[in-house]
């Protein structure tokens, strides 16, 4: 658990503590010090190529490149004293190397952030460098940055929001698992109050459920929430899943040179607080209008336009890493009262980390259909004891990797832009070498291996295919979906984009906001066709609904 966060904090780019747990669950492997060396590693050869980059962009000298890069960064989470702190622990001899034409893969084993173990492959992103020849450091461990490592590092254990001035798992704050996760707290100091509760006494005084809706009619003396909402059968929508669900996006702009600039990390520290998620703009239960300039909406929101009644009743109960395994150390930050609470939708999407995972042997690693077929047994009566009556589960199945090499491969990763050096192929075999892939059987120039690992993802969706028909729960109904990407790849083809276009560049593994917005819209409309009753009537009120209160206090 220690080791992302060093990583973590030695330099605000680094994207290797998500990757890591995506990789290798925290709480599940405990053999992984020559991971967090990876990771550390790989850090550092992000930061070192940035540096090099911004110095050949605006022919400065390494100096000046660093002092750039600083400048840019926000003062937020200390980030531009911490890489001050970094040129001041490490400058000097970045200069020394760098200046002597050795490149970042040379720099980082000088340095000693990347090691080659005893009887392991020299890892190396660019073409392999001459022969070569410090230390790393915890910079959790400085008193101040300390407690911002301890903080995170609990919201993602719990996951459960940090700042949470009651218990009921709502809060009033976006990042450190609030609202940017599950809808936000319309009074933090009840605990009584939270979103998805069935009203409490019509909300004739107080808005008991979030949703915005409360109050007396004063022509007719009945309440808002009776009017409007009874009958109109509120649901939420929680998703059980992992990083693509909670979309795990790293901005290119934050390690492409020729683009930097001031404006690059705004977004920086706000990411850096969610995991490097941004689940606020995620494909199940976004909340915000899309970057991306697509109509495609989340599952939330076209819950909400059908229903204002449903208004702020999400759930992301997704983290980096999570496989049907390790749900069962966090199904418990879901919030849900069988009595209390609307009928709910679960989407289970463990999409890949069953299958997916940065060992060199990496098939005996993945999930096998029987212990599979256990886990998510675990999982739905977990679920028939938590749900309210007349909920819904919906499987997603597992995708077949295989488009990631095929449309990737030879194509330049965005450190690899600049000078043509650096492909996905290449990132694919840094990272499997560290064993820090996050996806080790797909992310391969191995073409077996990659059937392999397509076949073990169809066993495991075919399982759940056959849970869904044949298992029946009295407080859900449960059904199964295919994760359909081939379709979301000829629908984008039809739009004119290509294929490569729907994958998260800086990664080269999650789908990104386009894709998982389309991948939304996809369920969305087979919901609709196949289980109507899942997603509910249109609530003819919604119109009354907006003219009384408007916006609904927002998200
Ligand atoms: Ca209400």
């Amino acid at each position: 658990m220690q080791s992302p966060w060093k990583v973590f904090m030695v330099a605000p780019l680094f994207f290797l503590p998500p990757l890591q747990s995506l990789a290798s669950p925290l709480y599940e492997d405990q053999s992984r010090l020559s991971h967090s060396n990876g990771h550390t590693c790989v850090g550092c050869v992000l930061v070192v190529s940035v540096i090099e980059q911004l110095a050949q962009v605006h022919n400065s000298t390494v100096q000046g490149a660093m002092e750039r890069l600083c400048s840019y960064l926000p003062e937020k989470l200390f980030l531009k004293t911490t890489c001050y702190l970094i040129i001041d622990k490490f400058g000097s001899d970045i200069i020394k190397l760098l200046s002597a034409d050795m490149n970042a893969d040379v720099v980082c084993h000088t340095l000693e952030f990347c090691k080659q173990n005893i009887g392991q492959p020299l890892c190396h992103l660019y073409p392999l460098p001459k022969k070569y020849s410090g230390s790393g450091s915890d910079i959790c461990s400085l008193p101040f940055l300390a407690k911002i490592c301890q903080k995170i590092k609990l919201a993602i254990e719990r996951s459960v929001p940090f700042k949470d001035v009651d218990s009921d798992k709502y809060s009033i704050f976006p990042t450190l698992r609030g609202y940017h996760w599950r809808g936000r707290d319309c009074n933090d100091s009840d605990e009584s109050v939270y979103p998805g509760r069935r009203p409490n006494n019509w909300d004739v005084h107080q808005d008991s459920n979030c949703n915005g809706i409360w109050g007396v009619d004063p022509k007719d003396g009945v309440p808002y929430e009776k009017k409007f909402c009874e009958g109109s059968q509120p649901r939420g929508i929680i998703l059980l899943g992992d990083s693509a669900g909670a979309h795990f996006h790293i901005s290119p702009e934050w390690i492409t040179a020729s683009q930097m600039s001031l404006n690059s990390f705004i977004s920086l520290p706000t990411a850096l607080t969610d995991e490097l998620d941004w689940p606020q703009l995620s494909g199940a239960t976004g909340f915000l209008d899309s970057t991306v300039g697509i109509k495609e909406k989340s599952i939330y929101l076209r819950l909400w336009k059908r229903n204002h009644c449903n208004h702020r009743d999400y759930q992301n109960i997704a983290r980096n890493g999570a496989s049907s395994q390790n749900l069962k150390t966090f199904i418990e930050s879901l919030s849900r009262h069988t009595m209390l609470d609307h009928p709910a939708i679960v989407i289970y999407a463990m999409i890949g980390n069953d299958v997916c995972n940065g060992k060199r042997d990496t098939v005996p690693a993945m999930t096998t259909p029987e212990k599979f077929y256990f886990n998510v047994m675990q999982t739905l009566k977990y679920l028939n004891s938590h749900l309210p009556k007349g909920s819904h589960v919906i499987f997603y199945g597992l995708p077949d990797g295989t488009f990631l090499w095929d449309n990737l491969h030879n194509r330049y990763h965005p450190l690899g832009q600049l000078n043509k050096d650096v492909t996905y192929a290449q990132l694919y075999s840094f990272l499997n070498c560290l064993q820090v892939s996050p996806c080790h059987g797909w992310m391969s120039s191995n073409k077996t291996l990659r059937t392999l690992t397509s076949e073990r993802a169809e066993q495991l969706s075919n399982t759940l295919k056959k849970i869904a028909a044949k298992e029946k729960f009295t407080n859900f109904n449960l059904f199964y979906m295919e994760f359909a990407f081939h379709e979301i790849i000829q629908e984008w083809q039809k739009r004119g984009g290509q294929p490569w276009q729907l994958i998260e560049p800086v990664d080269g593994f999650h789908p990104n906001e386009v894709a998982l917005l389309m991948l939304a819209d996809r369920l969305w409309e087979k919901v609709q066709l196949q289980w109507p009753q899942v997603l509910g009537k249109e609530n003819p009120f919604n119109p009354q609904i907006k003219e009384v209160f408007g916006d609904q206090g927002g998200h």
